[in-house]
């Protein structure tokens, strides 16, 4: 069942990206990592689905997304950059197969980090964060999303991969079969993958060069 709430607050987060917090539609259940239906509640865009993944905590009393915008064509996230609080969105169905099964490496692309915040966060609430690392693509340092976040969380188990630029402290480039195996661990059973087609498809080859099973690949199952 859609429900419609309204924005909390709608602010930038890197320069094309947008944290948005809403109202908690009554009844809505999710855990971290997955994503939910979402369309602007206004005319001629009330049908324009799209999906976006929550990266507030379940038992938080309201919900946020952080959303990247493309402006260079007149779609639901261009779209979102006009909105103030006030305005409404309508929430869908919730799903989404990327949750939590145990400590390992968690691969992000861009956006691709959205599940990861959320499932981060709960094992930071948790106290469970453990011997989790995230390696992070972006292009340039100006992208990285929740890069304040991690830091703290994370400390020297959050390793940014720049391609763009050289950035002292980053690697420079994609991420490679030697970066994933230099982060390896035989404790770090599970690899969590979220990030754009290509970046999933090389990664996911890197992984099968390591000789990592699909059994310990955690991604969305389409
Ligand atoms: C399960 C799931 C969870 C997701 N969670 C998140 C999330 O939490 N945060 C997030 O930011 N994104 C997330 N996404 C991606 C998000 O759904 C898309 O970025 C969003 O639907 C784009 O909507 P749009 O209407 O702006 O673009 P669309 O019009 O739907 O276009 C989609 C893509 O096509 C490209 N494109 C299409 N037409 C043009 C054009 N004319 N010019 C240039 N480029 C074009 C854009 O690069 C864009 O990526 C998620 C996707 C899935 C499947």
């Amino acid at each position: 069942m859609a429900h419609t709430v309204k924005i909390k607050s709608i602010e930038p987060l890197t320069h094309d990206v947008l944290k948005l917090i809403l109202e908690k539609p009554e009844g809505i259940t999710y855990i971290p990592g997955q994503a939910a239906d979402f369309a602007i509640n206004k005319p001629n865009w009330e049908k324009e689905w799209r999906t976006f993944t929550f990266t507030s905590l379940p038992e938080e009393d309201f919900i946020e997304f952080n959303i990247k915008t493309y402006t260079d064509h007149k779609g639901v996230t261009n779209e979102l950059r006009s909105l103030k609080p006030g305005d409404e969105i309508i929430i869908g169905d919730v799903y989404g197969d990327i949750h939590y099964k145990g400590e390992g490496i968690f691969l992000a692309g861009g956006a691709g980090i959205t599940p990861f915040i959320a499932i981060l966060r709960d094992l930071e609430k948790k106290g469970k964060l453990g011997n989790n690392k995230l390696i992070f693509a972006n292009k340039t340092k100006a992208d990285i999303i929740q890069k304040e976040l991690f830091t703290k969380m994370l400390g020297d188990k959050f390793i940014n991969v720049i391609s763009d630029e050289q950035v002292p402290g980053f690697e420079h480039g994609f991420v490679t079969a030697e970066i994933i195996k230099k982060h390896s661990d035989s404790n770090l059973k599970y690899y969590y993958l979220c990030g754009p087609p290509p970046m999933m498809n090389a990664v996911g080859k890197h992984l099968a060069s390591l000789g990592v099973d699909n059994e310990h690949i955690v991604k969305e199952g389409f």
